[in-house]
């Protein structure tokens, strides 16, 4: 929690909808990211420029 200022300058954290175990950290702008706990890849918009969500599951 106390790095979360942080964190809002470089990207956006989230809750992986698939194991909800942690928190996956997007860089700004990427549109796709991975899940680093259970490996699921994650399709992401940007609602706004520091804002980001999960649009879909990514298959691979
Ligand atoms: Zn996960």
């Amino acid at each position: 929690m106390a790095d979360k200022k942080e964190d809002k300058e470089k990207g956006y954290s989230f809750r992986c909808m698939r194991c909800l175990g942690g928190r996956i950290f997007v860089p700004r702008g990427e549109t796709t990211t991975h899940c680093p706990h259970c490996g699921q890849g994650w399709r992401i918009t940007w609602v706004t420029p520091e804002v980001a969500k999960i649009r879909g599951r990514l298959v691979e």
